[in-house]
Order: C-alpha cells, then structure tokens, then sequence
C-alpha cells in the first residue's frame, strides 16, 4: 500500500502532514524524499502529527509522506542477543558501516537481524500436535549462554502440519500449522508492536529476590524477580555503576540495557565497556545475553522517546520464553524530557515542569510491564521481567515529576545520595532513604534458602542505622561524653555496618559480588560482636578505646574479602575470635557482667531500638 499525504509544517522531530485520512494512529509513515521514518501521533480529520525518529532539517512542506500500514514494531528471532541497538532497533554497526560515517545518516533501510544468518533449529513440537500461542515449536542455541525457544505467535492456534529440524534462516518457515483460517507458515522471525505488552497467562505474586551481588541492595532493600525499582540520583552519584553492576552481576538470565546518555560521549563508553564485561559464572563475554539500546544525545528525541518501548518489548520476549529478564533503564529522565519536547511541539497543556499531563501514565504504563509471570503456552512455563529505571533528577531533587511519577509506580527506591558519594562511600545509596517494599514477599524466601535469622537481622541493621542517625544529633550538639556506653556501642556498631558491610567496590573483583550467603554471615558477625561487647561495656570504668581497639576488628574489616568457597570454615573462626576477644575484656574481678548486659535474645527481639521505621 502506499497512500500519500503531503506535509504542511516541520518543526524538529515533529513533522504535520494533510492528506492523511485513511492513516491510523501509531502507524509507521516514510517521510519526505529522504524516506524519513516516522510514526503518527495524532489525527485530527485528514491531518496527522508524526514523530520523525531522525534528523528533519532540510525537509519542508509539498514533500510526500507514505502510509507503510504498520505499527512501529521490533523483529524478534534468534540474533538479538549480543545486538547493539539504536531506539528504533536499528544496529548501530551496520548502520555505521552503511553510513560509513559513525553518524546515523537518513532514510537507511537496515532490519533490526540478519537475513543471511543460518540458524541450527531444532524441532520439539511434533507433526499433529495440537499447538496454540506461545507454545515452544522447536529451539536454537542463539549464543553459547541462551537457547532460543520458537514460539507460536501470538493469536495462532492449530494442528502441526510440518516441521523439520535443520539450518534454517529467519525468514524460512520452520513450521506449518493448520488453522480454522487455513495454513499458517511459521518463521523464526516475529514482529511485535512496541506499545502494546506482550500478553500473558497471569501475573504471579513475586517470591524471590533478584539477587544483585550488591550488599545493600539484598539485605537492606532487596528487589523481586518481577519487580520493578528505581535508582533517582544527581550526576555522579552512581548510577551507571550501580545499573552495569546490576547487569553484571544479578541473576537474571538475560539482560536488556537502555542506555539514553547524557552527554555523546557518555553512550560511546558504554559501548565500548559493555563488550568488555564478563559473564562472572563463565567468563565469556556478558554481551553473549545481553541486547543494548543505545540513545546518545545526538540523535533525535523521538528516538529516544520509543527506546524504552523497544527495550521492554524485546525483554518480554525473552521472558516468554521461560526466562528471568532484567532491564535496566539509564536514564529515564531522558525518556521523560523527549516526551515533554515532543509534548512542547504538540501544543499540548503542559502539566507540571512542562511535563505533559500524561507523564505519570505513561511512566506506569512502562513500569507496569515488569512482572513475575505465567508465560502463554500449554506448558506452564514461568518467566519474569524486573524493571530498574535510573533517574536523573536536576540538582538532585527527589521531589521533582519525574522522580515522584517513578516512585509513585516501583515498589524499591534505591536513593543515591551526592553526599556520600563525595565522601566515596560507595555504592552511595542513602540507607535512611531508601526502601523496597518486597521485603514481606521475600521473608519466606530468604528464612528458608539463607538463614532462620537472616530478616531478622536485617530488621536489627536498618535500626542500629536510624538510631545513629539520632544519636548523631545528640553527639553534634552536646559531644560524645553524653551518651551511655550502649548508645557508644550502638554508634560503633553502625560504623562497623556502614563501614565494612554497606560499603562495596563495584571495581574490585573480589569484593563487587557477595553471595547471600556470604551477606548473612557478614552481618551475622557484627551483630555478634555488638552482642558480645554488650556484655562488658556496663562494667565500671569500662575502656570504650579498649573494644575498638580489639585486633579481632580488623578481622572484621576484611570479612568481606573472605573466599566464598571458605565461608562457614572461616566466619566459625572469626566469630569465636570475636567472643574470645570481647570477653577477654571482661574485668577480672567481680561478675564482670552488669544490669547493662543483656542477652542475645533480648537484642533479637530489638526491644532495645525505636520500632522499625519505614524502610523495614
Ligand atoms: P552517574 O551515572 O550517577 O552520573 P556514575 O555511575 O558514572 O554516576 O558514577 C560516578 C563515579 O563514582 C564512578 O566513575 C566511580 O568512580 C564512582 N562510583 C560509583 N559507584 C561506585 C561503586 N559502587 N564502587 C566504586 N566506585 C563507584
């Protein structure tokens, strides 16, 4: 088909166009001689608004615009994984090389994966099979760490007429199936809009953390498989970082990354960083399942404004297929702003900050995809996709639209903090601030898979945390003298929390990823030590200096450097090192033990700290 209108006016990325009553909105349109690609946004009677996702200079009114009949779609099939992407699932290589410039030149016609490419497929549906959607007709090793599964589109259901195994590409039909409407051929390659979620079977409740490596992330503020979070922080505070660490690291099977850069140059070092990172259970390289969608700040907002979408469409099609997906968004608030200029362009009402009024809807309707799912298909299969957006508020302003929308919509807000990161206390995520709102969800989990004890202590950790923070007001004001000798251990105890649990070196190998395991007993053996030294602080003419000066505690400072293959050998030593040593503090004469001592009981029941607050 190619019905025509003409345009009228161009105005950046967003080019009006009469003549165009017979187009639909979200349809994909070639604008110009210059084939532009672009996607309607708006009709009013024969005249349509449309987002040109490349650069409109040069182009004016009388030039053509050509309806395609398609809505804007990503391609799905083996050969994702391992692509570079620009927002619109074009490859950034062949795009490069076509343009032989790294510059995106227009109107390059380059499909998203390679039509040459044979594929081994291997059938597992068999000829008169009953099939419907979403049920697996055969696999692909895609890369060494992901096995594609074939599935039947969506809407298709019928008898299997044929299939074959062999070396097939894309486009070559791999299966046909009998269907009420007639004959189906089924190719590896799929198409699906990007505006619309992928459909499910149901949402299931999740029930397991996604485990990131990270310390406060798992213990303090853990997130769900499924779940969705937030990382909103000022420029430098960590956030790339924390988002890449999250790829590297957490255990999700595939990875989609968006990358929507601040400044050039700050996506061209993702790119050249991604293909450097290693899958730490294999060594290979973590691009092996991973997709990248790179926007850098030279290309056109509208791009960057469907980036989001084509990411999440193409993590819900890894999720379909069984499988644990995490995508993680960096930044967001580059989303929100070529939204609100494409908004600005529109003459629509501006809402808050210039924000249009459909922020907060659109923010949802992008969060609101994540989830813990019963895939499509007669198997039952189970997949999930975790969201993490990262948000860069101005000045580091949480209570600015974007921020507010996002946390409105994520259940875990990871609150990076330009303060501790100028003290380099790192990962510098604020402890007081941050919350997740899957810790009732998980306790099961983590009671049962980790230790009886582990939501306890975690409990006990956030408040020792909040009580240093009063406790440090008393101190600024009238010093250290006036506080007792439990309040001087609970302000040791939270150093030794922030100090040598909290802080984490993403950079160094040894320390960037700490088991569950490992989490739990590092924590355990603080809270050890606060126990123990419970028991002799009370004594009269007590030496405070005398407990910091234990060389039990530099121990504890490289707990975290412990070989997770020695974890129980070498956490029982420490441990009993740490209660020799306390109570070898305990005075010789007398009992030793005071009305200030009390038990390990007592501390589990936390009687002795304000009631949990809200990050708990
Ligand atoms: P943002 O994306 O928020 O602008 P970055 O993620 O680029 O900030 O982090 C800025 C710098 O802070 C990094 O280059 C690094 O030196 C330091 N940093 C951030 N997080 C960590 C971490 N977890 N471990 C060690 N250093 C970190």
């Amino acid at each position: 088909m190619s019905e025509q209108g003409t345009i009228i006016k161009v105005a950046g990325p967003l080019v009006v166009a009469k003549g165009m009553k017979n187009a639909k909105m979200y349809e994909v349109v070639r604008v110009s001689k210059e084939n532009l690609i672009g996607e309607v946004i708006e009709l009013h009677g024969d005249t349509a608004s449309i987002q040109v996702y490349e650069e409109t200079s040069g182009i004016g009114p009388g030039e053509p615009v050509v309806l395609t009949g398609e809505t804007l779609s990503v391609e799905l099939a083996p050969g994702l994984l391992t692509s570079f992407y620009d927002g619109i699932q074009r490859p950034l290589e062949l795009i490069e090389k076509e343009a032989k410039s790294p510059f995106i030149t227009r109107g390059i016609n380059v499909p998203g994966l390679d039509r040459e490419k044979r594929w081994d497929f291997k059938a597992i549906a068999r000829i008169g099979q009953e099939v419907s959607e979403g049920d697996i007709l055969g696999t692909v090793q895609e890369t060494t760490l992901i096995e594609h599964k074939v599935m039947v589109p969506a809407g298709i259901s019928g008898t299997v007429q044929s299939i074959e195994s062999g070396s097939m590409t894309i486009e070559e039909t791999v299966a046909v199936i009998e269907t009420e409407q007639g004959k189906q051929e089924i190719a590896m390659l799929q198409r699906w809009p990007i505006r619309i979620p992928r459909l499910t079977k149901n949402k299931l409740r999740p029930s397991e953390p996604m485990v990131t490596g990270t310390r406060i992330l798992d213990t303090l503020f853990p997130i769900a498989r499924g779940g969705a979070g937030a990382i909103p922080g000022p420029f430098g505070a960590g956030k790339t970082v924390t988002q890449q660490s999250l790829a590297k690291y957490c255990n999700a099977q595939v990875i989609v990354y968006i990358g929507c850069g601040e400044r050039g140059n700050e996506m061209t070092d993702v790119l050249k960083e991604f293909p450097e990172l290693e899958d730490p259970n294999t060594g290979e390289p973590l691009m092996k399942r991973t997709v990248l969608i790179a926007n850098t700040s030279n290309m056109p907002v509208a791009a960057r404004e469907a980036s989001v979408y084509t990411g999440i469409t193409i993590a819900e099609y890894y999720r379909d297929m069984g499988y644990d997906v995490a995508l993680m968004a960096d930044s967001t608030s580059r989303w929100a702003e070529a939204m609100r200029e494409m908004s600005g362009r529109l003459e629509e009402m501006p809402g808050e900050e210039g924000y249009p009024a459909y922020l907060g809807s659109r923010t949802a309707g992008f969060y609101e995809r994540a989830g813990a799912v019963t895939c499509l298909g007669s198997d039952d299969r189970k997949g999930s996709l975790s969201v993490i957006g990262a948000v860069s508020p101005p000045g580091g302003d949480f209570s600015e639209p974007v921020t507010q929308n996002t946390l409105r919509v994520t259940k875990v807000f990871w609150a990076l903090d330009a303060k501790l990161a100028y003290k380099r206390h790192f990962p510098a995520i604020n402890w007081l601030q941050s919350y997740s709102l899957y810790t009732d969800n998980l306790a099961a989990y983590y009671t049962k898979e980790v230790a009886e004890d582990f939501n306890r202590n975690r409990i006990r950790a956030a408040d020792i945390l909040q009580e240093e923070s009063k406790l440090e007001e008393i101190v600024r004001l009238v010093g250290t003298d006036a506080l007792s000798p439990r309040e001087q251990l609970t302000l040791e105890t939270a150093k030794m929390i922030r100090e040598d649990f909290l802080f984490q070196n993403a950079f160094d190998p040894a320390d960037a990823y700490t088991s569950l395991k490992k989490q739990y007993r590092l924590l355990r053996m603080i809270l050890i030590f606060m126990d123990a030294a419970m028991e002799v602080i009370g004594q009269e003419d007590f030496e405070f200096s005398k407990l910091q000066a234990l060389p039990v505690k530099e121990e504890i400072t490289k707990a975290h450097l412990i070989d997770e293959k020695e974890l129980e050998e070498r956490f029982n030593t420490l441990e009993e090192h740490i209660r020799t040593e306390v109570h070898s503090l305990k005075l010789k004469t007398g009992t030793g033990v005071t009305e200030q001592s009390s038990t390990q009981e007592e501390h589990s029941s936390h009687s002795q700290f304000p009631t949990p607050n809200s990050q708990s």
